[in-house]
């Protein structure tokens, strides 16, 4: 079974100002994803961010807060807050904090220029490495919830 194509780009219109925005890349993948918790979305005819409560997507005009509601509705409290942007961030600066006092002690008898070097390298691949886990996690999480790994290829 071959997977169907992903999708470059969705496009959502303002409720206020019935301008559209086309998503892609990044902003595409957070605003598809039914976990996501970002309040606040771009409009580029505003050129401001407004509530996700006032944007509905283009091609089969439901709300994205009716959206993310339908799509995340199997998912559990404790899903819910590990897909969560509070939990992102903490986790990742645990590591990035963990990857520093770990590199200095594991580069504690050599030379400045080598901790200079060392020091922020173990830090950045601790939160590459634990970034990768979290990744892996919510898209296993996403699957279970939604039956997608890839939440582009949701309606
Ligand atoms: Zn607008």
């Amino acid at each position: 079974m071959t997977n169907p194509p992903v999708p470059e780009s969705r496009t959502y219109v303002h409720e206020k100002c019935q301008g559209v925005t086309e998503v892609r890349e990044n902003s595409f993948e957070e605003m598809s994803n039914p976990l996501s918790d970002v309040p606040q979305t771009w409009c580029s005819v505003c050129e401001a961010f407004g509530p996700v409560s006032e944007f509905a997507w283009a091609d089969t005009g439901e709300k994205i807060t009716d959206y993310r509601a339908r799509h995340s509705a199997r998912a559990t409290s404790v899903e819910r807050l590990f897909c969560s942007r509070g939990v992102w961030f903490g986790v990742l600066g645990v590591a990035l904090i963990g990857g520093l006092v770990g590199g200095y002690f594991l580069f504690a008898d050599s030379r400045w220029q080598m901790q200079l070097v060392m020091v922020p390298f173990t830090a950045f691949a601790c939160v590459l490495i634990i970034g990768a886990i979290m990744i892996e996690s919510t898209k296993t999480i996403l699957w279970r919830v939604c039956g997608f790994r890839e939440t582009r290829l949701l309606k």
